[in-house]
């Protein structure tokens, strides 16, 4: 029997119910044969007065088969054409069938999913929260290979239809219905078989509904074809305004544009061919193999919980405390609320904790104006929070976390004070960004239950966690943090302790390399514009300005009062910098009275002090240098992070570098890189760095160890 179930009503209708083998419908050998299978039988079906594509799975198809995608091989490419022929052959003679064709979205129908949509005459959903629709391939280094470009662009014209494919949005049905991409919702699950049906009777005879727009004789592009003089002159433009966005680093999106365009230029056939040959260049490109690797697979594992302990049942955090009403604080009282979570938000005043409380009601006001937030709920989230300055006010939390002043002292002092009001197995959590767990949870009159929970500024916005585990962190403990951060939608990743964790660590090479080489002489705009041709956020001095010299100031301040003498990388370079701008000439950061930078009115100027103190005119590094340095930098570190098992698996480094630290996304994270890059290869620029800049660029042993196993980081 076929995964597509094939029924004929007696009103002459053919309604296709996909069920494929696995969880979900997939583009695959299996959807070929039965696509195949079906459009052959609906050519020759005698009587038919309609079709219905339907769905048997709570997705009403998933897409590509990733799987499939991510195994393609250089000099596969003319079998990877030839199938994605055929694929479109077989849509071609769907929509080509003499009676209209409805597509009956009953769940999600993204990529794939939705190019077989496209293909069809009509496109019904259910107006549920829980059915997408998009074209989201660019997300993963791809392009919409099913016909999905050159029918968007057909269906909604070419300025239209960009955003979709170069952002890969995904909306509702509501809002898909808005903008044109698909014709019907209806309220029920119930009405959608029906419905579909009832509109296939309605236009019974009527040649018009059979017949795609861009089949019609008389078809005009909505907005004018790409050499309409209105559209001409956007397309001038959209190049630059696409490279400024993707700083020539990601090949999908210029590839669609590119593809796009043609679909507006040339006739519907020629231009399903460049998408074709669009599709084959992009799926055998590193950057889509490193997308499709961590922001897929590696998302789904670590959002999973692969990371944590598994024969822990499912934790429910239902009061939280959250000491210190700062900046971090007040962040971590929001994102608690907004998932209906008791917050007790504590400081050393009534009016402090108040002050962290405004900040979540400037938010829900926000978000009120939006139009994304009623009332009621405001006052729901609102309520949830009580600012105090009283600790007994903390009894019964099932979690405390900490966001005071980055200072052990008075870390270990409220540590004590506090952690009686826990309620019955209740955890404490510390928010430190550098500060060692295990020296920490010495406060602690129980350290299994201690651990870091270590957040991102700013909280609402930064979607991940970074879980330390001290050395008696228990498995319970690290339960709960982390249900407590998938409760609250963040990405949790669990790590090892280390200074710096791994995040921070990591992080800190960044602008510790970029001050190096100020220190050498280069030309400092020169060093920050590259750190953002690598495809970092911000330059590193940037950065640095950011997080503030003063901070690094405190850091190396703290780290020597407790005798810490683990450091990551020799850092006389950041040192001398910090030295140099902090404490010589009063510039601790942005905030701090400026720092590399000069920042007065609204505009950002490099500091004339930092050029006559550093910079030599006779310095000429190369640029390929210069961007190997700030990336390599990192990347090593976190292959000594993996190395020292402070990083416990390859997903949580990818997945933490790109959401932690701004890791450039078409690496698909620092592991992944070196993936791509070859391990050999790799090995080999380690060691030319080396050998130029020091040893700190010398290549971490596991690679080697990788390769003698004839393995990659997975
Ligand atoms: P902040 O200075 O904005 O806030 C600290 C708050 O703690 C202040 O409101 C202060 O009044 C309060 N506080 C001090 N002593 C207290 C006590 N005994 N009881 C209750 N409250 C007390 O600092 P922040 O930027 O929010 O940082 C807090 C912590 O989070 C630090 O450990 C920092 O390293 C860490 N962190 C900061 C960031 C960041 O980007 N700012 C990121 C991650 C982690």
């Amino acid at each position: 029997m076929s995964v597509f179930k094939y029924e004929k009503d007696a009103d002459g209708i053919v309604t296709i119910t996909m069920d494929m083998t696995g969880p979900v419908n997939a583009m695959n050998a299996e959807f070929r044969d039965a696509m195949g299978a079906t459009v052959d039988r609906l050519e020759a079906e005698q009587g038919l007065s309609g079709v219905v594509f339907a769905s048997a799975k709570k997705v009403f198809f998933a897409g590509g088969d990733l799987k499939e995608l991510l195994a393609f091989k250089k000099g596969e490419e003319a079998n990877f054409m030839g199938m994605l022929d055929t694929m479109k052959s077989f849509f071609r003679k769907l929509e080509k069938l003499p009676v209209p064709v409805v597509s009956a979205i009953n769940g999600a129908a993204l990529g794939g999913g939705y190019e077989l949509c496209l293909a069809t005459n009509y496109r019904l959903a259910w107006n549920d929260k829980s059915v997408q629709i998009g074209l989201p391939e660019v997300t993963l280094g791809l392009l919409p290979g099913g016909g999905g470009v050159v029918r968007l662009v057909n269906l909604l014209g070419l300025q239209a239809a960009l955003p979709y494919l170069l952002e890969g949005k995904k909306v509702t049905p509501e809002a898909a219905l808005k903008a044109g991409m698909i014709d019907e919702v209806v309220d029920s699950l119930e009405q959608l078989l029906p419905r579909a049906k009832a509109y296939i009777l309605a236009n019974k005879g009527n040649q018009d509904a059979a017949i795609q727009p861009w089949d019609k004789k008389d078809f005009r592009i909505p907005g004018g074809n790409a050499s309409s003089p209105k559209l001409a002159q956007v397309l001038m433009g959209a190049p630059a305004m696409l490279a400024q966005k993707t700083r020539g680093l990601l090949p999908a999106p210029e590839q669609i544009l590119d593809c796009a365009i043609e679909a507006a230029r040339l006739d519907f056939e020629a231009a399903q061919r460049i998408e074709t040959r669009g599709l084959t260049y992009l799926v055998g490109t590193p950057e889509a193999k490193n997308l499709i690797t961590t922001f897929f697979f590696q998302m789904n594992k670590v959002n999973s919980g692969a990371s944590r302990p598994k024969d822990v049942a499912p934790q429910l955090t239902k009061k939280v405390g959250v000491l210190g009403a700062g900046m971090m604080g007040q962040g971590i009282a929001y994102v608690s609320a907004m998932a209906g979570i008791e917050v007790i938000l504590k400081d050393i005043s009534v009016e402090a904790a108040e002050k962290g409380k405004a900040y979540s009601e400037k938010l829900l006001d926000k978000a009120m104006a939006r139009g994304r937030m009623s009332p009621e709920k405001k006052a729901q989230v609102l309520g949830l929070i009580k600012p105090t300055a009283d600790n007994a006010d903390l009894q019964g939390c099932d979690l405390i976390i900490e966001a005071v002043f980055e200072n052990i002292a008075l870390k270990n002092k409220i540590t004590s004070s506090t952690e009686q009001y826990l309620c019955e197995g209740g955890i404490w959590g510390s928010n430190t960004s550098t500060l060692p767990i295990t020296q920490l949870a010495e406060a602690a009159s129980k350290p299994e239950n201690f651990i870091g929970v270590h957040f991102f500024s700013p909280v609402d916005k930064m979607p991940l966690v970074e879980l330390i585990c001290g050395e008696k962190t228990s498995d319970i403990a690290l339960a709960k943090a982390f249900d407590y951060a998938r409760q609250i939608k963040k990405t949790p990743i669990v790590v090892n302790d280390s200074l710096g964790f791994f995040t921070s660590r990591t992080f800190g090479t960044y602008f510790d390399e970029g001050a190096r080489m100020v220190v050498e002489g280069v030309a400092p705009i020169k060093v920050d514009n590259l750190g953002k041709a690598i495809g970092m956020p911000v330059g590193p001095l940037t950065v640095h300005d950011e997080v503030s010299q003063e901070l690094s100031r405190k850091a190396m301040e703290t780290w020597a009062e407790m005798g810490v003498t683990d450091k990551w990388g020799e850092q006389d370079a950041l040192r001398e910098v910090v030295d140099f701008l902090v404490v010589q000439n009063g510039r601790g950061g942005r905030h701090h009275n400026g720092g590399y930078f000069d920042y007065r009115d609204g505009n950002k100027t490099l500091w004339a002090g930092v050029v006559e103190k550093f910079y030599k005119a006779d310095v000429c590094m190369p640029d390929q240098d210069i961007k190997d340095r700030l990336l390599f930098r990192q990347v090593i570190e976190t292959l000594k992070c993996l190395q020292t098992n402070v990083l416990r698996t390859v997903a949580d480094g990818n997945i933490g570098s790109i959401m932690g630290i701004g890791a450039p996304i078409w690496t698909g994270g620092f592991l992944q890189f070196v993936n791509t890059y070859g391990l050999e290869r790799f090995q080999t620029r380690c060691g030319e760095l080396a050998a130029q800049y020091g040893e700190r660029f010398a290549c971490p042993e596991i690679v080697a160890q990788k390769i003698a196993a004839g393995e990659t980081f997975v």
